[in-house]
């Protein structure tokens, strides 16, 4: 065994098998692979195996084609065939129009990665599926290459493979411990000895936080136990003369595929189990959990009513085994937080299928610093301090019970919610707020005018359009009052801490002191990685000189590492969190300084306090610092309070409020006045595929600086063909075509797709269905549509920013 390599990727199930092969891929040879017992010994070896291309980001469809290619390309290696069942095709059900819409747009979302799904109705679903009936049944989605590949092949296969290119495989070696030294390197520890490494790989699957606890951090991550059980042979798949292809079930949820001539029928029941919770067993291995048919009777009578064929059938086999679930259902690929040179790919429950795109993307991680897809929807920084293993498992549970059915746009489930509140949350909720959460945090989305008031989730307009639109004119035409919990914020100080921050951002530092400025962070490759509002505060009773990194609230972990890995060997600069000690409140409309004034002693006029200045202050008796900051576009201020004073200030300005007739107003209606504004959302338009000139960010980039991370990378793209974001008008609104473009949606031109959406909605102010959209390099400028639900909608390129362009309002 070698004592001193590259990588240690510690699990040999196909998270790790993925792993290595594709870190060889990426020229990485010096790497080995350690498991604890034989390949595939964990859930690997009994999976299903189903391999779908669906997803419902680009990102997940993109890594699920590559996992297609690949499973091709080892089934083609005359050396060690792998069986793979590529296109048997396959149906996602449906018996409502919402999830009709719903795989509307999934497809057009596809379409531009180049995948082609087709929308079926209930008959044309039959005729692809002959043992299914019609009943309570719409339509579906067509995968035409789902399929399902022998896992144990498969690893062997990349294994086989990894270890031709120079990897090393060490079976029966359990990683018992992990030391990470000063310079960041690890010593694993094993059974048979110790590796040095740079780099350690946790891709334990159940076991992932026994090997998180010897690095000090615990996972969101945890295990439902799942069934699924194989029939006898069904004469009429025999007779049919065709395989069967996959079914997958949102109405009574279960799945189904051919097994030799009969069917594997998995179950997602309401009744549903967690495994583990309280630790595993360390001989549980190659093993499953004992058959517990009665658990799944509620699933199996839906699924007997859609194949009346299953009910004169025998049950050949039945298989019981642990499945990982996160907190929103996608796995955990990529750095883990708060650590060095160490990353996971855990938390995998469709593990088969996505594998070989993850293995994949996670390599490109480690040896680039960065993956061609922007990976945030699969960042394991994604969640925060809030996520323990409690949430995990009312979350995991949740997902389990919703397997198939997909959230809708606004949709926000109800398990482990509240997980992180302020003081005004049970104020808000008695005005009537209605919550979206923001990691983690509640945060009001619009205020309902009675506790009865429904609002329908689906891919269309809905109800609350008109409560948007009632909030949106309120802070247009008098003054309105958000809270933003969450936002993250970090406090930078130090002799150095402007010289590090110079470095960090690709544009210029606010001037002076007392002055606010908007900035991105570039990576290494010249793309877009951050986006911070730095605010310089001078020295006073409250601390000494410092300066206020601002950043969207699902940022703290992910900005908090980038800053902390930047920061270099002997720079004075301290970064502390302030994130869950802040909140802010947002005073905006053209009453806004009135309402400030009157709380606030100082001179707030446009002169004294003119819009990108910051001041620390009081609002009645309440310490705050004050930005003048606006993201609705409108004269506002950000007021940024502790915690232990929220309350305070709320009471202070909803009174001052109340002659110039303040209004609450919500998330959903920073949404529409952002749009309108041309601004933009970390992670929704702000994105590692595109520098800051594709994004459309040219006046936030000095060139000229003497130097920033990413500059040399950027200025080699100079001539390079590229993306550009635009904004795009769609007719339309909460009347007919009654939808907004949303993200993913594909813009075509001739029937060709030119360009993905990635933000969509409705501007109120400016009457207009808007939606920004990356459009490929060369792509037409007229003639464009936007398939939005299934529809050819037309899409005319408008300027970005369409209300207030010259900032009017907000400098008034
Ligand atoms: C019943 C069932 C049906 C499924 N059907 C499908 C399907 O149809 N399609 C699909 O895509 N997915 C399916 N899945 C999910 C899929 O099987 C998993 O997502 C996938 O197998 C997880 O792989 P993994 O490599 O992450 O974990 P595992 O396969 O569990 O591998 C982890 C490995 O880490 C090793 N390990 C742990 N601790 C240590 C240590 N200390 N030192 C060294 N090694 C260690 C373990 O021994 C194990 O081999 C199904 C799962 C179940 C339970």
């Amino acid at each position: 065994m070698k004592t001193q390599t590259r990588v240690v990727v510690i699990g040999g199930g196909i998270a790790g098998c993925s792993t290595l092969y594709h870190l060889t891929r990426e020229g990485w040879t010096d790497v080995v692979l350690v498991e604890r017992d034989e390949l595939t010994s964990g859930t690997t070896w009994h999976s299903a195996a189903q391999v779908t291309n669906f997803g419902q980001t680009q990102t997940m469809v993109g890594l699920k084609s590559h996992s297609i290619a690949l499973y091709q390309e080892l089934r083609d290696d005359p050396d060690y065939p792998v069986d793979y069942k590529h296109g048997d095709g396959g149906i996602r059900l449906a018996n409502t129009e919402a999830q009709m819409d719903g795989y509307r747009h999934f497809a057009s979302m596809a379409r531009g990665m180049g995948v082609e799904f087709e929308v079926l109705d209930a008959e044309e679903c039959a005729r692809r599926h002959p043992l299914i009936s019609t009943e309570n049944l719409l339509g579906g989605l067509w995968d035409p290459s789902d399929g399902d590949i022998d896992p144990a092949q498969l690893c062997q296969a990349l294994a086989r493979r990894a270890r031709k290119a120079g990897a090393e495989v060490y079976r029966n070696t359990p990683v018992t411990g992990l030391t990470q030294h000063a310079d960041d390197s690890w010593t694993v520890h094993t059974d048979k000895g110790d590796i040095a490494c740079e780099i350690v790989v946790n891709a334990c699957g159940y076991r992932v936080n026994e090997v998180g606890a010897m690095m000090g951090v615990h996972h969101p991550v945890m295990s439902m136990e799942h069934q699924y059980f194989v029939t006898e042979e069904i004469p009429a798949i025999r007779e049919a003369g065709h395989r069967m292809p996959l079914l997958r079930c949102p109405i009574s949820d279960y799945y189904c595929r051919q097994e030799k001539n009969g069917l594997l029928v998995g179950f997602y029941e309401q009744d549903c189990k967690t495994w583990g919770m309280d630790g595993i067993d360390p001989h549980f291995v190659n093993a499953l959990c004992p058959d517990d048919l009665d658990r799944i009777t509620d699933v199996l009578e839906g699924a007997f009513a859609r194949m009346p064929a299953l009910m004169e059938v025998g049950i050949h086999t039945v298989v019981n085994g642990p499945i990982t679930y996160t907190i929103d259902g996608a796995p955990l690929v990529g750095p883990i937080p708060g650590k060095r040179n160490a990353f996971c790919i855990i938390g995998l429950r469709a593990g088969l299928g996505e594998g070989g795109g993850h293995g994949w993307l996670l390599a490109q991680q480690i040896v680039h610093g960065e993956a061609v897809y922007d990976t945030w929807g699969l960042d394991p920084r994604r969640f925060t301090g809030h996520a323990n293993v409690e949430l995990t498992a009312l979350k995991a549970i949740e997902d389990y019970q919703n397997e198939f059915r997909f959230h809708f746009p606004n949709e926000h489930r109800p398990a482990g919610r509240m997980a992180k509140t302020t003081p005004l949350t049970p104020v808000l909720a008695a005005e009537g707020a209605e919550f979206t959460v923001v990691n983690g945090w509640e945060r009001a989305e619009l205020f309902k005018p009675d506790p009865g008031f429904e609002i329908t989730h689906s891919f269309r307009f809905d109800e609350a359009e008109a409560l948007v639109a009632a909030e949106v004119a309120a802070v247009q035409t008098a003054v309105g009052l958000c809270e933003v919990n969450g936002f993250n914020r970090i406090e930078i100080t130090g002799a150095d801490a402007e010289s590090f921050l110079n470095r960090m951002i690709c544009g210029r530092m606010p001037r002076k002191e007392g002055r606010v400025g908007l900035t991105y962070l570039l990576n290494e490759h010249g793309m877009v990685k951050a986006e911070a509002t730095l605010a310089r505060l001078p020295a006073s009773d409250r601390g000494p000189a410092r300066i206020w990194y601002g950043s969207a609230a699902a940022s703290e972990f992910h900005d908090m590492d980038w800053l902390a890995q930047h920061v270099r060997p002997g720079e004075d600069v301290s970064l502390r969190s302030l994130t869950n000690d802040q909140t802010i409140l947002v005073l905006a409309g053209p009453k806004a300084r009135d309402v400030l004034s009157a709380v606030s002693r100082g001179d707030w006029s446009a002169q004294g306090f003119p819009w990108l200045s910051v001041r620390e202050g009081f609002v009645g008796i309440a310490p705050v610092t004050v930005m003048a900051v606006s993201f609705s576009g409108e004269l506002a201020y950000e007021i940024h309070v502790p915690n232990a004073s929220l309350y305070n200030a709320y009471l202070s300005l909803r009174a001052a409020g109340e002659a110039h007739g303040l209004r609450l107003f919500g998330a959903r209606a920073v949404e529409s006045m952002r749009l309108e504004k041309g601004y933009l959302h970390w992670k929704a338009d702000i994105l590692t595929e595109f520098d800051p000139y594709e994004t459309g960010l040219d006046r936030f980039v000095t060139p000229d600086k003497p130097d920033f991370i990413g500059k040399a990378a950027l200025l080699a793209r100079e001539g390079t063909a590229r993306h550009r974001l635009v904004t795009l008008r769609l007719p339309g609104g909460p009347e007919a075509p009654n939808a907004a473009a949303h993200p993913g949606a594909s813009v075509m031109h001739g029937g060709k797709v030119v360009g993905t959406v990635t933000s969509g909605g409705y501007g109120h102010r400016v009457g207009a269905n808007l939606a920004y959209a990356f459009l490929k390099p060369g792509a037409p400028e007229t003639g464009l549509t936007v398939d939005v639900l299934g529809a050819q909608v037309a899409a005319e390129i408008t300027e970005r920013g369409l209300y207030d362009p010259h900032m009017a309002r907000v400098r008034a």
